[in-house]
């Protein structure tokens, strides 16, 4: 039976590997739930957003779903690496800085001492997210029917719409290398807005990849925004103006910022409305876009 609180004891259940997982998954049909660190369960058992289930499935004694590692042209991230040790690595730092930057702002080290990278993408509304879709992440999930890789925006859409089922682990977090032109530098931007300075669940969150050439002009822009209870997604609208258009334009921050204001999808809660999380977003893609452009 399902409760509320954490007063009732769940039966925990180790899987060794990912097969007796989904098994005991479909055993219990549904009503066991997979759990890695347990810091968001926990959270929302104890804020009663989310029952405490009779069965919990502890996927951390699955083996080889933890680590950092290069693997065919990709930064290969175990769903089971903490997040404290994504906030500090060589290939993380070289390519996706970000990531690093979102890593830092979430939560306490004692959190991110337990709190996984999976438990947070597979949240829907980590902080992780928008670094992740801005580095064009794939997921590597399994199933029933094997291992599978999905885009990190693609599997967003999905579960956006509400159609997705909850039988699927998620193994790893894959972000593509891509090779430096040696005539562009990189842009790797990633900021949140919270309620105070630290420790505290975001108000919005921006992340801006970006290739400037030196001539000053910008390509494979891709530009994303989070926060709160949104879904992590892409800011085409304002990707589109920034693609071609040369850094240090003045006109380029307020038009991203018009363009934000126009497309970031938001919910307003007891802490902040709907408007001003749209309002912090542009605001956030404008100074993004202004900051870099007057340092070259
Ligand atoms: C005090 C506090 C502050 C926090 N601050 C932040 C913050 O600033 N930013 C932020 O983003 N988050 C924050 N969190 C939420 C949470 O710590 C993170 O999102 C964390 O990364 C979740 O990871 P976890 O391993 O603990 O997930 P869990 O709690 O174990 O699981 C989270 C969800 O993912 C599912 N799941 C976990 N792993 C898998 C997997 N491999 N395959 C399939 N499903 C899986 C679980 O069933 C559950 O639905 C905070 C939490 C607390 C308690």
């Amino acid at each position: 039976m399902f409760a509320f609180g954490t007063h009732q004891k769940s039966e925990v259940l180790r899987p060794v590997n990912l097969d007796e997982a989904l098994q005991w998954r479909r055993a219990y049909s549904g009503d066991a739930v997979y759990i890695s660190g347990g810091t968001l369960l926990r959270a929302q058992w104890e804020n009663e957003s989310a029952f405490m289930p009779p069965q919990l499935i502890d996927l951390r004694g699955i083996a080889g779903m933890s680590g950092i590692e290069e693997r065919e042209g990709a930064i290969h991230i175990g769903a089971q690496t903490i997040l404290a040790a994504c906030r500090q690595h060589p290939l993380l730092q070289q390519y996706a800085p970000a990531l690093m930057e979102a890593v830092r702002g979430i939560a306490a080290p004692s959190i991110r001492n337990l709190a996984t990278i999976g438990g947070n993408v597979v949240s829907a509304t980590g902080d992780c997210l928008p670094a992740l879709l801005v580095y064009g992440a794939d997921l590597v999930w399994y199933d029933e029917t094997g291992m599978f890789t999905e885009p990190l925006l693609e599997w967003l859409r999905i579960r956006g719409s509400g159609m997705m089922t909850s039988e699927r682990i998620l193994t790893a977090v894959r972000i593509p290398i891509r090779a430096q032109q040696s005539e562009s530098k990189p842009i790797h931007f990633y900021q949140k807005v919270g309620r105070r300075e630290a420790f505290t669940p975001s108000v919005a969150t921006i992340s801006v990849y970006a290739a400037v050439g030196k001539d000053g002009v910008l390509s494979d822009v891709r530009i994303a925004g989070g926060g709160g209870a949104t879904f992590a997604h892409r800011l085409t609208a304002a990707e589109k103006l920034c693609e071609g258009a040369r850094l240090g334009d003045a006109a380029l921050p307020p038009a991203v910022f018009k363009a934000v204001m126009n497309q970031f999808q938001a919910f307003g809660d007891a802490f902040a409305s709907a408007e001003y999380r749209v309002k912090t977003a542009a605001n956030l893609a404008a100074s993004a876009v202004w900051t870099n452009g007057k340092s070259r």
